[in-house]
């Protein structure tokens, strides 16, 4: 869905920061959207020929905010929003161990509940574009994927699932339990029939489907390398967990001889094609492999905090040149899930690791913004307020308690706390309007995700109970 062609939407009088190829930046200035696309930005107020162009025009005041490009999410599990707060104090094996029984009882439904609570929250934080990356599918669960791509047309963000995927159950030396593996045939042919049936290219679109089998130790090589092949003769994007903690590492060091990225360069997964969750335990070798193929990491500060993963070396990635967007990860491992709070915490977590000059300001903002839409391959229509862009842009206030008086506009929003948004557009669209969600109900959703995770409590309750636990 997207704006009236006809419709043009003026907002002046706030300060601009542009993410543009100069990183221009408008202390007040003004912004244009005619339809879908900006047409144009600029310091000062808009000329008056601007609202001549349209059939109808909505003009809104823009002094005491601050206007960025709409943050773009680059890693999630939308689903796991009716799974938080459980196995808060363990490691990330130990958590999965015990989500996984969890999980494999979610069907269509509860995952459409928990979507759109994950969603809102996103949209409620600066989010107008993300990705998700649903990997587990039960036998019984129906149509999990269609239920999150239904969730985000319902709250009105741009796109970007992944068919993810584990076909290495624990009998065969994996993680998971079988039950919640498939075998690599449906897994092929499920991730083919969905990009055949929802995957957009076009510029305005809303959906991109890519290719995502999970991780090392949940997938086999064999899936790895047949899905690569699919995904690039389909021409959609490659993503996969990697390198996440020591575990993994040890564990291919024990079970390949080899380091996560040596691995998975071994099955086709290095390329400008693919973009990886984590990446924080990378030796040098590992970052100039990166470098060298152009292959992007989703950094994800806040969970890998959570789990206490580590801390990616997000200043020596992007000194060599690595791409590097943020994002929040699934909320069962994240549970404020919010994506300006992440531009934070990569700024304090850099900081905190390599000194006060690790990640500015400015460059923890690039990261959520153009930098998470090269990374999913779409910087030529999202990431940036330029004439030519679509519009998904969001509009910070800043004039109130928490923010009011601080110097720079650009430190208040990624220092300060989360502001309230004004406006966030995406498509052209309004989907939050002063600081509440306009396109879903706020309080239905949250009451729907809590009746899931209420069922899904029910549920573990009562599998102890028949195991005797
Ligand atoms: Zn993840």
């Amino acid at each position: 869905m997207s704006a009236p062609e006809g419709q043009v939407l003026i907002l002046d009088g706030g300060a601009i920061v542009t993410m543009d190829a100069h990183r221009s930046e408008y202390a007040s200035g003004h912004v244009v959207i005619t339809g879908n696309r900006i047409t144009a930005v600029g310091a000062g107020p808009a000329p008056a020929s601007a609202a001549a162009a349209g059939d109808s025009v909505r003009r809104i005041d823009g002094s005491g905010c601050l206007v960025t490009p709409g943050l773009v999410n680059t890693h999630h599990h939308l689903y796991q929003w009716a799974t938080r707060g459980m196995a808060a104090d363990a490691t990330l094996f130990e958590w999965l161990t015990e989500l996984y029984p969890v999980w494999a009882a979610m069907d269509a439904e509860m995952v459409q509940a928990a979507a759109t609570g994950a969603l809102g929250w996103l949209a409620r934080t600066g989010c107008t574009t993300t990705m998700d990356h649903h990997y587990v599918f039960p036998r019984a669960g129906g149509d999990v994927l269609g239920a999150t791509i239904s969730a985000a047309a319902d709250v009105g963000l741009r796109f970007h699932p992944t068919r993810g995927s584990m076909d290495l159950g624990a009998s065969s030396g994996g993680l998971p339990p079988d039950a919640v593996v498939e075998s690599r045939d449906e897994i092929l042919a499920a991730t083919q029939a969905a990009i055949e049936e929802f995957h957009d290219p076009s510029p305005d679109s809303m959906l991109r489907i890519g290719v995502a089998p999970c991780s090392p130790f949940s997938v086999t090589g064999a899936l790895m390398a047949e899905a690569a092949e699919l995904a690039r003769r389909a021409g959609v994007r490659m993503h996969t967990h990697l390198a996440e903690t020591a575990d993994e590492t040890q564990y291919c060091a024990e079970r390949f001889g080899c380091t996560p990225v040596q691995y998975v360069e071994s099955l086709g997964w290095l390329g400008d094609d693919v973009w990886l969750a984590h990446g924080v335990h990378l030796d040098d070798a590992a970052i100039a492999s990166l470098a060298a193929t152009g292959t992007g990491v989703a950094h994800c500060p806040s969970s890998n905090g959570r789990l206490g993963a580590g801390v990616c070396r997000v200043p020596d990635l992007l000194a060599a040149g690595v791409p590097v967007g943020l994002g929040v990860d699934g909320a069962a491992s994240q549970e404020a899930s919010s994506l300006v709070s992440e531009v934070r915490q990569a700024a304090l977590t850099a900081r905190a690791a390599g000194g006060p000059r690790a990640l500015s300001v400015r460059r923890a903002l690039e990261l959520a913004t153009i930098g998470g839409a090269s990374l999913l391959g779409w910087q030529d229509q999202i990431g940036s307020v330029e004439p030519g862009k679509l519009a998904d842009i969001a509009v910070w206030r800043l004039d109130r308690l928490p923010h009011a008086g601080i110097a720079d506009p650009v430190a208040a929003l990624v220092l300060g706390s989360p502001p309230p948004l004004e406006l966030l557009l995406v498509n052209g669209r309004p989907v939050v309007e002063h600081d509440r969600l306009v396109t879903v109900d706020e309080d239905a959703a949250a009451a729907a995700a809590q009746a899931v995770s209420a069922r899904l409590a029910g549920h573990v309750t009562a599998e102890r109970a028949r195991a005797g636990q």
